[in-house]
């Protein structure tokens, strides 16, 4: 194993965060430069969903520990995260979609998971004021949620206290290369030396590597949000959110939950959805037919929430890859990895992430397969000089 390396980890969402953690923990100087602010982008705008429910069976080891991980985190962490371990119901409308949910829990099921089908009976129960005629649910009770706020301002203390370099405000503009290896990156004309470079950066990752002659299908995805004024606390007990395992994020993805100050929140995630590269600068505002349909989405299950007043919306652009998987690991240039792609459940995958980051650095047994996040796994290796 090695250590002692000099590691620049660039961007300071929730992945590069996590990422600098597990590294300076591993024994590793960690420089962590974000070119706005810390948990700025992204990761700030997130619902931050803890779950292995529904997200992808082929995975399910790794969400499972980064579940676990998120866990004992919140448990030990001198920040309150706002965990929340309000379980998760995915609801299913049409009766052509209930077969495939089932053979989904009975997979899930048989990996340990603790999700089960419920009725209309069962689901009064769970959620009472889920009142809309729908055919089914599923219910996963081991679904969290936290604060993306806090929960990136206590891996940030934790990273200070472990003596990672923090700089806000340091955009990489370039990553120095000589001999084929990674020397360094150059941040406000300043060259910053070092062994190693993690691409952290989310939607703006694939403009960095495009400059060292690497092209890697990143896409920014247009993720929109709105919040109302708080309601009473406990109106949504849960995560509510569409069915995957029939429709998948492709036909589009609904959640909705209610924060720990009460406000209602809910997410769409539009049908294929990809934007142009760039868009992720945009100054963007949620789209119109976007604000109708939630609203009638949300009374339509919520009919109790009916008059109750919109405070704020925003949008982000999400970095995704086309099979929704981080493209994660080496890439072509010695010392230079990535670790972006994550499309729309980064805030869960961060853990697991940033220890196998660590394990590649410190060139021992990566803790689990990663296999799945081959960053060249739909490219052709580019040959480089
Ligand atoms: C509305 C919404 C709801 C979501 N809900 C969930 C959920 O329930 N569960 C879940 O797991 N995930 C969820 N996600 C997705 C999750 O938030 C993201 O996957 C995650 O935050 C991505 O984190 P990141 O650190 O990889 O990227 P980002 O947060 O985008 O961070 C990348 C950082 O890199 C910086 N950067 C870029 N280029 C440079 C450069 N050249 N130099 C320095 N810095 C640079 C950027 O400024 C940015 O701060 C949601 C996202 C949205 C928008």
């Amino acid at each position: 194993m090695v250590a002692n390396r000099s590691v620049v980890v660039v961007g300071a969402g929730i992945t590069g965060v996590v990422a600098a953690v597990f590294l300076s923990k591993s024994g590793h100087r960690v420089t962590l430069l974000e070119k706005g602010e810390i948990g700025g982008a992204v990761s700030g705008a997130s619902l931050a969903c803890i779950t292995a429910h529904m997200i992808d069976l082929d995975e399910i080891e790794l969400l499972r520990w980064s579940c676990q991980t998120w866990k004992d985190f919140a448990q030990d962490s001198p920040v309150d995260i706002e965990f929340d371990l309000c379980g998760q119901i995915r609801f299913i409308e049409r009766e052509e979609e209930l077969s495939a949910a089932i053979r989904y829990v009975d997979s899930e099921r048989e990996c340990g998971l603790d999700s089960s089908i419920v009725d209309g009976d069962q689901l009064s129960q769970i959620e009472p004021n889920l009142t809309s005629d729908i055919v089914a649910a599923t219910f996963d009770p081991d679904s969290a949620t936290v604060n993306p706020f806090l929960a990136i301002r206590a891996f940030i203390l934790q990273a200070r206290s472990l003596g990672v370099d923090i700089r806000q405000h340091s955009p990489v503009d370039e990553v120095k290369v000589q001999n084929g290896r990674v020397v360094g990156v150059v941040s406000k004309g300043e060259m910053i030396r070092c062994d190693c470079v993690i691409l952290a950066s989310g939607p703006w990752t694939a403009e960095l590597t495009r400059e060292c002659d690497i092209d890697l299908p990143i896409f920014p995805r247009k993720a929109q949000c709105l919040a109302t004024v708080a309601v009473p606390p406990k109106t949504i007990r849960r995560v509510i959110s569409s069915c995957e395992a029939s429709s998948g994020v492709e036909a589009g993805y609904t959640q909705i939950q209610q924060s720990f100050n009460s406000q209602v929140l809910f997410n769409t995630v539009l049908a294929g959805g990809l934007s142009q590269s760039g868009a992720q600068d945009s100054i963007s505002e949620v789209d119109p037919d976007f604000v109708v349909d939630s609203i009638a989405q949300l009374l339509h299950l919520f009919p109790c929430l009916d008059g109750v007043q919109l405070l704020r919306s925003w949008v982000r652009y999400e970095a995704v890859a086309p099979d929704q998987r981080f493209l994660l690991g080496p890439l072509e240039l010695d010392g230079l990895f990535i670790a972006a792609g994550d499309a729309g459940t980064g805030f869960l995958r961060a853990p697991a992430v940033g220890q196998l980051l660590s394990d590649m650095v410190s060139e021992s047994e990566p803790f689990l397969r990663y296999d799945l996040y081959e960053p060249y796994r739909f490219t052709i290796k580019p040959r480089l000089e």
